[in-house]
């Protein structure tokens, strides 16, 4: 039996729209390989036509009350949670995020964000400056304008929430470009806010692949800011162009994040951490951990109880309640993913557990990668530098705290990272 492939539209202006040119790009299911939607391929057009609508609407919008603007917003969360059963399929149709995930995390949090930005927004004021008694001077908030937003592919619903709830509240209007292989919980995205009672042009989303439709948006001398979380690469590339217009931008990017066990770290607290930490979102996460630096003291145990707690992590179809880890979004991206376990076998990396890719009934057509554990690793090695952004783990042993910082902050990222202690002194 074939099934059905939905032919999606995209919002702009209001209306459900294709590309002006009839382009459209495939959107394919990760966990079995097949295609389960197509969204249009917009280009240069339909971005002129978005902003054309998202500047038209943006005195309007801006003109209403933080309160007026707070209901559409809650009225949105509120739509979210009564379509929590089909957001959550979609997202995990399209990305692979398994479904007790979606359903439990991912939607519900975007309702939950939502509810914040209608608070948070009412909450928002100015400040009078004490110049001096021949003045009376303040700051004023006002709305930019037209603002776009570039999101990423590894939360598809609740990245473009964050970005959204933030710039409607403040009274922007907005073009919202997703990634080409997840833009569908998007469109519903803005489908619903125009339900909760967004006026048409206040909420526009453009599909299509970020050479293309991303650079137009970034270089439209009508958008006032961009807001982008992605790729490091991608972001020098989005702050570059955006200054030709020198627009503002915000750019939430990459991770190698590390995850530090001292010597007098309760080993399971570390290791339920570094389970979750490691492997949630099947590591696709910015904050994940993914190098390790282990006291040299409890290195054996906790590598031991770490390689036996990864190993049952249930993984396979993520539409099966009990799953735990789904597969990687994209086909290209398990490639790359398996040349980076390749290359650490070729360097010397201890593979503890791994390093192959599955091959049961419910994983062997989707972009499957086992949970992988390496141990014997050093900092020089790629796995400890580069974001693998994936279900695979550096491991390294230290002698001194001082060593432990030293490795940690022999980076190029900035993001986060975790210490494990039972003393706050270390
Ligand atoms: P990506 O940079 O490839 O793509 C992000 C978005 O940018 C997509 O919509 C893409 O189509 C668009 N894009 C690509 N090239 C563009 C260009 N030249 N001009 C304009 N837009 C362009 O990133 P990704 O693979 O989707 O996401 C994974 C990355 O995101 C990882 O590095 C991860 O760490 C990072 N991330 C960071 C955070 C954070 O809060 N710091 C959160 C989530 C993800």
């Amino acid at each position: 039996m074939s099934a059905q492939i939905i032919e999606y539209k995209t919002v702009i202006a209001g209306e459900r729209m294709s590309a002006s040119d009839g382009a459209t790009m495939p959107i394919i299911n990760p966990a079995n390989g097949t295609v389960i939607a197509r969204a249009p391929k917009c280009g240069s057009n339909e971005v002129n036509l978005a902003v054309a609508a998202a500047l038209k609407a943006a005195p309007e919008w801006a003109s209403k009350t933080v309160g007026e603007r707070s209901k559409v917003l809650l009225k949105l969360s509120q739509l979210i949670m009564a379509n929590l059963n089909e957001l959550a399929r979609l997202e995990t149709m399209e990305h692979g995020s398994p479904i007790r995930k979606t359903m439990n995390f991912d939607v519900p949090l975007c309702a939950e964000q939502l509810e914040y930005f209608a608070g948070v927004g009412r909450a928002l004021t100015g400040e009078t400056l004490p110049v001096g008694p021949w003045c009376t001077s303040m700051t004023i908030r006002e709305p930019l304008g037209v603002v776009g937003l570039i999101t990423p592919w590894n939360f598809p619903a609740l990245m473009v929430v964050w970005k959204l709830g933030a710039a409607l509240i403040t009274g922007n209007t907005v073009v919202v470009k997703p990634p080409s292989i997840t833009p569908l919980t998007t469109i519903r995205l803005a489908e619903l806010a125009l339900e909760a009672g967004a006026p048409p042009g206040v909420v526009n989303v453009v599909t299509g692949p970020g050479e293309t439709v991303g650079e137009a948006l970034v270089q439209h001398p009508d958008v006032t800011k961009i807001g982008f979380t992605g790729d490091t690469v991608t972001g020098k590339r989005i702050m570059s162009l955006a200054s030709s217009s020198v627009k503002q931008v915000g750019l939430e990017l990459g991770g190698k994040n590390a995850f530090i066990v001292l010597a007098d770290a309760d080993v399971d607290s570390a290791v339920e951490g570094a389970v979750f930490g490691a492997f949630f979102n099947t590591g696709q996460v910015c904050a994940a951990a993914s190098r390790f630096y282990i006291h040299e003291s409890l290195y054996d145990r906790f590598t031991e109880k770490f390689v036996e707690a990864s190993s049952h992590l249930k993984y396979g179809d993520p539409m099966n309640m009990e799953t735990v880890l789904g597969p990687v979004a994209y086909a290209a991206h398990r490639d790359k993913i398996e040349g980076y376990i390749e290359r650490a076998k070729k360097a010397g990396a201890d593979l503890l557990l791994g390093g192959e890719r599955p091959d049961t009934p419910d994983t062997k057509d989707g972009f499957f990668v086992a949970p992988t554990v390496f141990g014997s690793c050093s900092n020089d090695m790629e796995i400890m530098r580069d974001e693998i952004f994936g279900p695979v783990i550096a491991l390294c042993k230290f002698k001194t705290n001082e060593e432990a910082v030293a490795l940690t902050n022999d980076t190029k990222y900035g993001l986060s990272a975790s210490v494990w202690t039972k003393d706050l002194e270390n």
